[in-house]
């Protein structure tokens, strides 16, 4: 019972720090999670090899936002809105998507939305099921809807690009699917759906319009590229199944994720015992906190397929915030070891040790949040679960400078400068951390410096 009460406790203050998160106005949240995230790398990656860019010099970002569309920003990334996924039929539709945005790049549309990267700085963690904290707390589809209206007003102003640049973007795109040897047709039918309305229910004329609105979809535009694509060896060329399963799966998940439950269950119902029906449910009545039937469901999946760490890191999640932190432990280490150490996965397993409340498990608590956040620092819920190891073990300094970490990524600047001067002050003179304590006071300071100088 006690680990119950320790999670709640935990939970809330993970809610407070939520809504703070949540405050800025123009606030965009970036979804993380492993497993769509791979996916989404490996449809671009031989895009990219296609191009005239290096390879792995392109990042995809995942944005929280039920509104269908995908933009670059800040020199090299392209940010698809969870929105466009579930909308798109296949991965050959995403793929023509990403083959767009990338011309973007290579024709240098990206550099001058610098700012954009600044808006979209909020994160959120697919395997944290509080991230959607404003369903829990009642507001469901609502909020979201609210947040995303906000965004695309703010986005209006930044990206709206003319027809000769679409069309160039749209030549280039073209020419990176045919140097990939991916059909085009996927891009044609996504872009004619997405300028005839063709939408499936549930959709409102707002998401709808938003890539339109960006990248104008006129039907000349769509009929050039069409005569381009068809033309192209690869127009009949299959698409792969194996990335189209895996399509599936990651849309079903994020759909099981973000959705009401009710929706959810009636998009897949009981009767539906496909893999992504299972994982959308899992997801469901997890957020119901229905905790045997999500079981069932991550059971079902891993009867199929048992070393499938996507599987693990789900039932692991769902034992770990279901209060059970010590069987999550099995499920999650297995998970960490078949990624190699995936440092979303650590951070999860971290967060279990740690949720154990048992000191003997805070060394190994430590040393994956250390490894989690060492090779990817973009994960505050790692510095948080980190301070609090740190504080648990008496190292009050370190304790500071992940404190100092998490704030900073959440925007909370005048809190980051204080506790990376704290952490200055008690950590060993001209060490790593110290160093990194100095950058994190320089960077709050900065950020501080410019807010001040816009009003
Ligand atoms: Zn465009």
């Amino acid at each position: 019972m006690r680990g119950r009460t320790f999670s709640l406790a935990y939970v809330l203050a993970l809610f407070a720090s939520l809504i703070v998160a949540a405050h800025p106005a123009a606030a965009q949240s970036l979804l993380r999670d492993a497993e769509t995230e791979q996916l989404l790398k490996d449809m671009l990656a031989p895009l990219v090899e296609a191009s005239e860019l290096s390879p792995g010099n392109v990042e995809v970002v995942l944005i929280n936002d039920s509104s269908i569309n995908a933009f670059v920003a800040g020199g090299q990334a392209i940010y698809v809105h969870t929105g466009l996924i579930n909308t798109a039929e296949t991965a050959n539709e995403v793929q023509g998507v990403l083959a767009h945005e990338l011309g973007h790049i290579t024709a240098g549309h990206a550099v001058r939305f610098d700012e954009r990267t600044k808006v979209a700085n909020n994160i959120s963690l697919l395997s944290l099921i509080l991230g959607v904290g404003a369903v829990l707390a009642g507001a469901g589809d609502a909020g979201m809807g609210i947040l995303a209206a906000g965004q695309q007003a703010a986005m209006g102003s930044f990206l709206s690009f003319n027809r000769d640049q679409e069309a160039a973007t749209d030549l280039a795109g073209a020419r990176y699917l045919s140097g990939a040897g991916i059909s085009g047709k996927g891009m044609v039918t996504f872009f004619e759906k997405l300028r005839g309305n063709e939408i499936r229910a549930g959709y409102s004329q707002a998401d709808e319009a938003a890539y339109s609105r960006t990248h104008p979809l006129t039907g000349d535009r769509i009929q050039v590229l069409r005569g381009l694509l068809d033309d192209d060896a690869a127009w009949d060329t299959p698409p792969d199944p194996a990335l189209q399963e895996r399509f599936v799966r990651a849309r079903a998940k994020l759909y099981g994720y973000l959705a009401a439950p009710q929706n959810t269950l009636r998009t897949f119902p009981p009767s539906d015992t496909s893999i992504p029906a299972h994982y959308a449910r899992a997801y469901a009545y997890h957020k119901d906190a229905r905790v045997d039937l999500a079981l069932a469901e991550t059971d079902a999946l891993l009867a199929r397929e048992p070393d499938n760490p996507w599987f693990l890191e789900l039932k692991g999640q769902v034992l770990l915030e279901s209060g059970r932190p010590q069987d999550a432990l099995v499920p999650l280490r297995r998970a960490t070891e078949l990624t190699l150490a995936h440092p979303l996965i650590a951070g999860m397993l971290g967060h279990a040790l740690i949720a154990t409340e048992d000191p003997k498990n805070y060394a190994e608590a430590e040393s994956v949040l250390r490894a989690s956040v060492q090779k990817d620092r973009y994960n505050p819920f790692a510095w948080y679960q980190l301070g609090v190891v740190y504080e648990a073990r008496g190292d009050l300094p370190r304790a500071q400078l992940a404190s100092a970490e998490q704030q900073v990524m959440n925007r909370r600047y005048p809190e980051a400068l204080r506790s990376a001067q704290a952490a200055e002050a008690g950590l060993p003179y001209g060490s790593a951390d110290w160093i990194r304590a100095q950058d994190v006071a320089l960077e709050a300071r900065a950020e501080l410096e410019r807010i001040k100088k816009k009003r």
